[in-house]
């Protein structure tokens, strides 16, 4: 550990020989520093309205406030704010100082039940997708109390942070949050439902996620001299660089010391803030790096992976360091990508989607199983356009990432299981007849299967499913939430089938399994074991009539499909006004992320790249005229070199005007579909039309004229 800075009157490095399990949490409000902080009957009266989701009486909220107030003071805090994520998929603070006068002139500190259970932001300036003009103009946070309150340091202050909810005066949803709640809520009720069938019991269902992060790292001198860098978060141009990944030498390597210093104080703030940081490694890219945490309930992992991008980054800036979280920073080499593990647990920890040691278990895991199937089956198209924005248009499809097809993968053994089901093998489900299919031993022959595939967006992985398809940047409430809506759907569904064929007289083994084939059956197009790389599987997955968006511009067409209004508005998650403002901030933010981009590649080219090219061919011309004076006639090859070189300027002269065309063209059209299409098509086209010529041009110019980093320099070993 490098900082010697003081954290909470502790030094951070004894902080850091302490064992893990002695602080982790200690910055968090969490539930047993508030059986400790508040009164029992305070404590008492806020965990029963939690458990039944009621609002807190005011007399409670007090006296949480007091206590609340109390330990943040004693740990340092001076101001506090509530945190909520904004629909533009960032966080969102503002902060208040626990101030107030006691007498006039007189200043104590204070803070009250109001404060905490509710605030408005001066919230104009959030996207709203057009829901306050329909609605009201105010805006107001709400207290999330299923989220620990926690303590975000700053070596010069500490703040309160208490997670909230963004809402409209109507109470529609104007963040990620209050979506992902009421999804949870959908998907535990169906989950709790079929649990009734089988011998599990259990009080409440969660589902659980444990998201995956690849981030690259560059040196933040280098990377501030990139405007491309700085502003559009990737590369806009860069030839390649004369080692990439192909020796790949990179993937779990030795960690530089540099990158560890780095990796271990981010652990010790996640730690701090009760984020489970579990494990980090290498990735594929030089310089790419990975941190996964240990799963938790799904909103909890939402913000602790929000949290977890603001510390990355702000860390990254003290150890001189740039934190890349763009989907594709580098032309030509991996990019990263969010693997976001999914699954659902009982309140008391029993993962549903473990296939179990017992046949009986075997049968409610293959019902969930089927459950989670028809939910693709059904909403893969919404599931793409869940992840379909500027940044993951640069992986999805390519030759690294999933494909923007989505498919799931079951693993052979699985496979095999399902394919007997459906042919009516197991029709009764005995336990002979699962024994039979090995269904009995089903966990340890799954976590010994080698058969995984690195090609499939949604694969199951032995008792959980990884969806792939999630950009680095992304927030992961939306994607989880569209997965927790389409599987209440499916599961409600398979609900009602199955107390039909009990109502019809059917022992509940012979009814699961009935329900659980035609769940199969129905949903063999959407199960894919191959390679998704392949242009074979676009075929085959075109013959299946599985949805193909091959960008956003395409993938935002779906969210408007009735079926997507319809899997929202079901189960109380989204209104279709809400979903149509989603829909809305998704273009307008497609649509401003690709004119930023043309925007300062425009600026790169026009004031940096193509003066150099001129004072590189100045200096060139010079020089041949100098050898000319000097009676040495120069050589063809030279004045041909030359020729090219003034060629290609002119070129990349053509193309930055074309460039400029493109983008006020697109910026003229008002209609928002219209518009999307034009940044992404013509607009983008542009962009990358010109930054192959200026590729070109960098392999020409003089590095001593070249005015930007390299990517030689930005991926050289830190
Ligand atoms: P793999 O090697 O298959 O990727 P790991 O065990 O390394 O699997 O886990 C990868 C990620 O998946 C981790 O973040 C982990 O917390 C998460 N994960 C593991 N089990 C579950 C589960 N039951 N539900 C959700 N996420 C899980
Ligand atoms: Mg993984």
């Amino acid at each position: 550990m490098t900082t010697g800075q003081t954290v909470k009157g502790t030094d951070i490095r004894r902080l850091d020989q302490m064992k893990a399990s002695r602080y982790f949490g200690c910055n968090t409000f969490n539930e047993r520093t508030m059986r400790e902080c508040l009164p029992r009957e305070v404590f008492k009266a806020l965990r029963a309205s939690l458990r039944r989701g009621e609002p807190l009486a005011p007399e409670t909220a007090q006296g949480v406030a007091q206590a609340m107030m109390a330990w943040a003071l004693e740990h340092g805090a001076t101001h506090f704010t509530h945190w909520f994520l904004p629909m533009t998929g960032a966080t969102a603070e503002k902060h208040d100082a626990f101030i107030g006068w006691d007498e006039p002139g007189v200043v104590i500190e204070k803070f009250s039940g109001a404060q905490l259970i509710q605030g408005e932001p001066d919230a104009s300036s959030f996207p709203s997708g057009g829901l306050r003009a329909t609605f009201e103009a105010r805006g107001y946070t709400v207290w999330d109390a299923t989220s620990p309150a926690f303590l975000m340091e700053n070596p010069l202050g500490t703040t309160l942070c208490i997670p909230t909810a963004f809402v409209g005066y109507h109470g529609e949803a104007l963040d990620n949050k209050l979506p992902l709640l009421r999804s949870m809520e959908a998907v535990g009720k169906a989950a709790l439902h079929a649990l009734g069938h089988f011998e599990r019991k259990a009080t409440a269902v969660i589902p659980q996620c444990g998201p995956e992060q690849e981030y690259f790292l560059v040196d933040l001198e280098l990377a501030r001299q990139r405007p491309d860098l700085t502003f559009a978060n990737r590369t806009l141009q860069g030839a390649r660089p004369p080692k990439g990944q192909e020796l790949e030498d990179h993937y779990f390597g030795s960690i530089k010391e540099r990158v560890l210093g780095f990796m271990q104080e981010v652990e010790l703030a996640c730690f701090k803030l009760g984020i489970p940081a579990k494990t980090r490694h290498n990735e594929v890219a030089p310089n790419q790096f990975e941190l996964a945490p240990i799963y938790e309930p799904a909103n909890l992992a939402s913000d602790h992976n929000q949290l977890l991008m603001e510390i990355l980054k702000g860390v990254g800036e003290r150890h001189g360091l740039a934190v890349l979280l763009h989907e594709k920073p580098f032309a030509g080499i991996n990019g990263s990508g969010k693997h976001v593990n999914w699954s659902m647990a009982t309140d008391e920890g029993h993962n549903l989607l473990d296939p179990g040691r017992t046949p009986a278990e075997n049968l409610q895991f293959l019902y969930f199983l089927g459950a989670v199937l028809k939910a693709i089956h059904r909403h893969g198209g919404l599931l793409r356009a869940a992840i379909a924005f500027a940044g993951n248009d640069h992986r999805l499809g390519a030759n690294e990432a999933p494909p923007a097809i989505m498919s799931v993968y079951l693993g052979t053994q699985l496979s095999a299981i399902l394919d007997a089901i459906e042919r009516g093998d197991v029709a009764e489900a005995t336990e002979k007849q699962l024994l039979d299919l090995r269904l009995g031993s089903l966990p340890a022959l799954e976590k010994d299967a080698t058969d995984r595939n690195r090609t499939s967006p949604f694969a199951f992985t032995g008792n959980k499913f990884e969806f792939r398809a999630v950009g680095s940047s992304q927030a992961i409430a939306f994607p989880l939430t569209v997965i927790n809506a389409a599987v209440a759907e499916a599961l409600d569904a398979m609900n009602v089938r199955m107390d039909e064929e009990m109502a019809a007289g059917k022992p509940t083994r012979a009814a699961a399994m009935a329900v659980i084939r035609e769940a199969v059956t129905a949903t063999r197009a959407i199960r894919f074991e191959g390679n998704g790389y392949a242009e074979a599987w676009a075929q085959e997955a075109e013959r299946r009539g599985l949805p193909h968006a091959r960008d956003t511009v395409a993938a935002l067409r779906i969210w408007e499909e009735p079926a997507s209004q319809e899997v929202f508005a079901r189960a109380g998650i989204l209104t279709r006004e809400e979903l149509e403002a989603r829909v809305h901030i998704r273009h307008e933010q497609y649509q401003k992320a690709i004119a930023i981009e043309a925007q300062v590649l425009r600026e790169m080219a026009e004031t940096l790249l193509l003066p150099a090219v001129m004072d590189d061919l100045a200096a060139r011309a010079d020089a041949l005229a100098k050898l000319a004076a000097a009676g040495v006639p120069a050589p063809e090859s030279l004045r041909a070199a030359l020729a090219t070189q003034a060629r290609l300027a002119g070129v990349a002269q053509d193309r930055l005007a074309a460039l400029k065309e493109a983008m006020v063209a697109a910026d003229a059209r008002e209609d928002l579909h219209a518009r999307t299409e034009a940044f992404g098509g013509p607009v983008r086209h542009a962009q990358e039309l010109l930054r192959d010529v200026l590729d070109q041009l960098e392999k020409d110019c003089a590095a001593s004229r070249w005015p930007i980093p390299v990517y030689r320099e930005l991926l050289a070993p830190l």
